[in-house]
C-alpha cells in the first residue's frame, strides 16, 4: 500500500499529459473570430502556409540565385510613396527588406513624394542600402484634385463618409494618394523604362529570408501580380465602385478575360452583407501596401480605359475608393487569374495583419497567425475565397 499512492499519482499525471498532447495536436492553428460562416474554414489546409512551393524550381536555375551575374537582374525597382515625416518608419521597413532579401540582389529603390525629399531623408535612406536610391517628385497634374471634381459635392460627400465612420474620409491627401496609386504612379517619367516594382510602405515588416530573385520569378513564370494578404474592404467606402464597373463592362464586354476571377470578385455567400452594401462586389481585394507587379498590365489599353472611367466617375473623391479594390477588381476581371501569385513564402506585416509562413527561414512572427489585433479581425481574411475560386496558383 505504501507504494500505491505514488503509482496512482504517476498514472494520473501520465493521463493528464496524454490529454494535453491530444489537445495540442487537435487544436486549430489559427484562432477564428465570431461569425458562423467561418466555422467550416478552420480546417482549410491552405490557411497553413508551409514554405516555398516553388522552392525547388527556383533553386535549380542559377539565374535566380543571389550570386548570379548582375546582368541577370531584370528591369525592376523597389518603390515607396512616402512623406519626409515618415523617415523612421521607412528606415525600419527598408532595414527588414534589405536584411531578408535585397542585400542579395541590390535592386534600386525609387522614392516618391508630392514635395521634395529632405536632405536628411535622402542621406539616411541611401545609407540603409548598397543599392542606388532615386528620389522623385510627383508632378502636380498627377497629384492635384482633377478639375472635374465639384468642390461642393466633395465637401458634402465627405460628411456622409464621416457619418459612416470611414477612416481618413475627410483627409484630401488620402484620396489623392489612393488615386495616384490606382492609376498614375506608373506614368511617372522616372518609371518610363521600368517594368516590375515591389511596393513598400513605411513601418511594414518582413520576416523571412528569401533567397531567390522574386522579379525574375515573376518574369520567367509569366506572372502579372503578386500578393501576400487578401482582405475584405469597408463596403461604405466604395458603394458605387461596382455599379460603375458594371457600366464599364457593359460598354466593353470583350475586355473580360476568359480565365477571370469573377467569382472571387462577386462572391456573396461568405459575407452577404458586404456584397449587399457594396452593391454586388464581394469587397475582397489584394492588400496593396504589398504589391509585386508588372506595370505592363497597368499600362494596357483595358486598364487605361477602366481607370479613366472610374476617375471621371469621381469616386476617388466623392467616395473613398482605395487603390487596393480598384487594382483587385481590374485584375480579377481583365487578367488571367493564373497570372496572379500568392507569395506564401514572404513573411509580411502591415498593422494589424500578417502573412506568416511555416518555415525555418522566418523569424519574428507567429506561424499561420493572421492578426495580432482583436479576434473579430480574423473575419477580414478573404484568402479562403481566393483558394476556393482560384486555387494556390
Ligand atoms: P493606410 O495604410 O491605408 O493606413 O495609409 P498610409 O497612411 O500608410 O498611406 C499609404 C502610403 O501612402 C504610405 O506609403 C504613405 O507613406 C503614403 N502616403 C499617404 N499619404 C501621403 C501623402 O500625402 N504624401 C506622401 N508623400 N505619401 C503619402
Ligand atoms: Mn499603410
Amino acid at each position: 500500500m505504501a507504494i500505491a499512492k505514488p503509482v496512482r499519482a504517476l498514472g494520473l499525471a501520465a493521463i493528464l499529459m496524454w490529454c494535453f498532447f491530444l489537445y495540442t495536436i487537435w487544436r486549430p492553428s489559427t484562432p477564428m473570430g465570431p461569425g458562423d460562416s467561418l466555422k467550416n474554414l478552420e480546417r482549410d489546409p491552405n490557411l497553413d502556409p508551409t514554405g516555398e512551393p516553388e522552392g525547388n524550381l527556383v533553386r535549380v536555375s542559377p539565374a535566380y540565385a543571389p550570386d548570379a551575374n548582375p546582368s541577370a537582374r531584370i528591369n525592376a525597382t523597389l518603390l515607396a510613396l512616402v512623406r519626409n515625416e515618415e523617415l523612421q518608419g521607412m528606415l525600419q521597413a527598408m532595414g527588414d527588406l534589405e536584411r531578408t532579401w535585397n542585400h542579395k540582389f541590390n535592386y534600386p529603390w525609387t522614392f516618391f513624394n508630392e514635395v521634395p525629399f529632405s536632405e536628411e531623408f535622402k542621406k539616411k535612406t541611401q545609407a540603409a542600402t548598397k543599392a542606388e536610391c532615386r528620389y522623385e517628385v510627383i508632378p502636380a497634374e498627377h497629384w492635384d484634385k482633377p478639375s472635374w471634381i465639384n468642390d461642393d459635392l466633395y465637401t458634402e460627400s465627405m460628411k456622409i463618409l464621416k457619418e459612416n465612420d470611414i477612416q481618413y474620409a475627410d483627409k484630401l491627401s488620402y484620396h489623392q494618394m489612393c488615386r495616384w496609386n490606382s492609376g498614375l504612379f506608373y506614368k511617372h517619367p522616372a518609371l518610363e523604362h521600368m517594368q516590375f516594382y515591389w511596393r513598400v510602405e513605411p513601418k511594414v515588416h518582413f520576416f523571412c529570408d528569401v533567397d531567390y530573385d522574386v522579379f525574375r520569378y515573376m518574369q520567367d513564370n509569366n506572372k502579372t501580380y503578386g500578393f501576400t494578404i487578401n482582405l475584405y474592404d469597408a463596403p461604405k467606402s466604395i458603394p458605387t465602385l461596382w455599379p460603375e464597373t458594371s457600366k464599364f463592362i457593359a460598354q466593353h464586354p470583350h475586355y473580360l478575360h476568359k480565365n477571370n476571377a469573377l467569382q472571387w470578385v462577386t462572391d456573396k455567400e461568405r459575407r452577404p452583407s458586404h456584397n449587399e452594401q457594396a452593391n454586388g462586389y464581394s469587397t475582397c481585394h489584394f492588400w496593396s501596401n504589398f504589391e509585386i507587379a508588372d506595370m505592363t498590365f497597368w499600362r494596357s489599353q483595358v486598364y487605361e480605359d477602366y481607370f479613366n472611367h472610374l476617375d471621371r466617375a469621381g469616386g476617388f473623391f466623392y467616395e473613398r475608393w482605395g487603390d487596393a479594390p480598384v487594382h483587385s477588381i481590374a485584375l480579377g476581371l481583365f487578367e488571367d487569374k493564373s497570372k496572379i501569385h500568392w507569395f506564401r513564402d514572404i513573411g509580411y506585416q502591415h498593422i494589424p495583419f500578417f502573412n506568416c509562413p511555416n518555415s525555418p527561414k522566418c523569424k519574428g512572427c507567429v506561424t499561420g497567425r493572421f492578426t495580432d489585433g482583436e479576434a473579430w479581425l480574423n473575419k477580414e481574411d478573404c484568402r479562403p475565397n481566393w483558394f476556393k475560386f482560384v486555387g494556390m496558383g
